[in-house]
């Protein structure tokens, strides 16, 4: 069968043509001088896409096997662009390479087979599709990819899927993007294996279930085009383990982004602005002149910094930090603010000079959580009086009796390079306790204290303590100016590998919540903070701890003081009271 041609000479003016014969050949193309034409004829607004910082991150974001991860989640604000790079992914998917990027670029061809079935899901199927997803292919999708009897509705008379009967280069491509929303049942999300999976603002619980059933024989990519507004699965179950964001997940990748990231004329990190990309100093129809920051080099967005204040003003108080700051609305009842990017340090061999501190949360029915913490020279004030930063760099989930956790204990600091650390705090109120033990009764302390673990100290636990510590953690978290360094970073940090894992203290930490309503935290994820607020509500300060001696070296010098003494005249009667000359 002969394969169906497009005759591009025929749809394209001369100049177009132009530029399709000389991108094919993989010639540069001067982008300026064709553009305008190109938008105009909507054909190739997709070949002309410019990306923001964030949409960069997006596309471009690999794991540490240097793959694209499974699943990508671009959680934003408002006005990031965060729906036209879903669908320009969309398209780059449907086609296998991404017409944007340059030819040679790495991220320009993806791994996929073609054509494939794709699934576009969105909120409504009424006001979603034509409101927003329609609109967004027909801007993307070459004019020459399709015939208008691709574009296929449903019964209700809103799109539900276009075929890409050709690629953007004009050959024949055949893929499938179907359109589905979440007010349709769960269950007709499975049956089809789509090959990848979009999803504009999160789908249910159990849509995405169904969806995943599919899934599990393609493992399709899917990427999450959302305002971090509803949810709250999605972030406990996917965006607290992204690899990126404390987690272990590498098939999961967190890209957030505020609002702010899209400003072309001011960069907020860098509080640059840069006239020439004043929208009043462009010409109509031009683009901004300045494409990178000039102090980060990142490079800059769409929209002017008096635009997006203006459209800030409309937005309810109670919702401006998550459509414009691209924060999770529930997280509001978060009890830290504690972030990857701020709260974890790049893990380091951590000073023998440095004093060591472990708390402890025992349980009888689960593990008991232990955690381990260095005091650094580094002063600061909290609450008024002199503190050091701290270190976390370790913990354990301990299982077992007394005597098998207190080995798990000894080996994590032998791991560390020490043997006992300045103290151990222990939650006063379970650790004094009585337990029940094979022999008798007693409690964690002295049960701790008879495995050898020294310099315990029960944890603050008069009324009013835990308001306090609450309030010394938060001081703790916030910045800190370091003389040593130059920058405020914070009072206490999370080792970036070792403090992660399912039930780790970062995940804890990140998810720690206030009971809603109440002035009460909720039970799940308290272990970890509790040893964070018992060590924070002794502020701590750094002493250098005194030298472990190796036992070997003593017997060496006692017998070398020996000769010494005894070839020296020493009698133990008058030794120590002679007064030396
Ligand atoms: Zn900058």
């Amino acid at each position: 069968m002969k394969k169906p041609r497009i005759d591009t000479g025929q749809i394209f003016s001369d100049s177009v043509t132009k530029v399709m014969k000389d991108y094919k050949e993989g010639k540069p193309i001067d982008k300026d001088k064709v553009r305008e034409e190109l938008i105009n004829s909507g054909m190739a607004r997709l070949m002309l896409m410019q990306m923001n910082r964030k949409q960069e991150e997006f596309v471009r974001i690999k794991n540490r096997f240097k793959r694209t991860p499974k699943r990508r989640f671009l959680t934003a604000g408002n006005k990031l662009g965060k729906t036209r790079i879903g669908i320009a992914e969309d398209i780059a998917y449907a086609m296998g390479y991404r017409p944007w990027l340059n030819k040679d670029d790495p991220d320009y061809k993806i791994s996929v087979k073609v054509p494939n079935q794709g699934l576009i899901g969105c909120e409504t199927m009424l006001e979603s599709v034509p409101g927003k997803i329609e609109p967004e292919l027909r801007l993307l999708i070459p004019s020459y990819c399709t015939l208008p009897e691709d574009w296929k509705n449903g019964s209700q008379g809103v799109l539900k899927s276009v075929t890409l009967r050709y690629n953007f280069l004009g050959e024949p491509c055949g893929s499938v993007i179907n359109i589905r929303s979440y007010n349709q049942e769960a269950r007709t999300f499975e049956g089809i294996d789509y090959d990848w999976e979009h999803w504009d603002e999160p789908p249910g619980e159990d849509i995405l279930q169904a969806a995943e059933r599919g899934k599990i024989t393609t493992n399709a990519p899917s990427w999450f085009t959302m305002t971090p507004i509803s949810g709250a699965y999605i972030r406990n179950r996917f965006v607290t383990r992204a690899f990126n964001n404390g987690g272990m997940d590498e098939e999961i990748a967190d890209i957030r982004g505020s609002a702010w990231d899209n400003c072309q004329d001011w960069c907020r990190s860098c509080n640059v602005f840069i006239p020439e990309n004043d929208p009043e100093r462009i010409e109509p129809g031009k683009m901004r002149p300045v494409n990178n920051c000039p102090q980060c080099g990142k490079i800059m967005g769409f929209v002017s910094k008096g635009g997006l204040e203006e459209y800030f003003k409309t937005i309810p108080p109670e919702m401006r930090e998550s459509r414009e700051e691209g924060k999770w609305l529930f997280l509001s009842g978060l009890v830290y603010e504690i972030a990857a990017e701020t709260h974890m340090y790049d893990d380091f061999e951590i000073p023998k000079k440095w004093m060591k501190v472990e708390a402890v949360d025992p349980h009888d029915a689960r593990p008991t959580r232990w955690i381990f913490g260095a005091v650094s020279p580094e002063d600061i004030i909290i609450n008024g009086k002199p503190a050091n930063r701290i270190y976390w760099f370790d913990y354990l989930l301990a299982e077992g009796n007394v005597e098998e956790i207190v080995r798990q204990v000894k080996v994590k600091r032998a791991t560390h390079n020490y043997s006992e650390p300045s103290c151990v705090i222990l939650d006063a109120k379970f650790g004094a306790k009585t337990i029940k033990t094979r022999l008798d009764e007693t409690s964690w302390e002295e049960e701790l204290e008879n495995a050898g673990i020294k310099n315990i100290r029960l944890s603050h636990s008069n009324p009013g303590d835990v308001a306090l510590g609450h309030k010394i953690v938060k001081e703790y978290l916030k910045p800190h100016y370091s003389v040593l360094q130059g920058k405020n970073f914070p009072g206490m940090l999370f080792a970036r590998q070792a403090c992660r894992g399912e039930r780790g203290p970062w995940e804890d930490m990140t998810s720690y919540q206030w009971k809603q309503g109440t002035e009460k935290p909720e039970e799940a994820f308290k272990d970890f903070p509790d040893t964070i607020r018992y060590t924070a509500l002794e502020q701590l300060t750094y002493q250098e701890p005194p030298k472990e001696i190796d036992p070997r070296v003593v017997e060496f010098l006692m017998e070398e003081k020996k000769h010494e003494l005894q070839s020296s005249g020493y009698s133990p009667l008058s030794w120590g009271l002679r007064v030396s000359a």
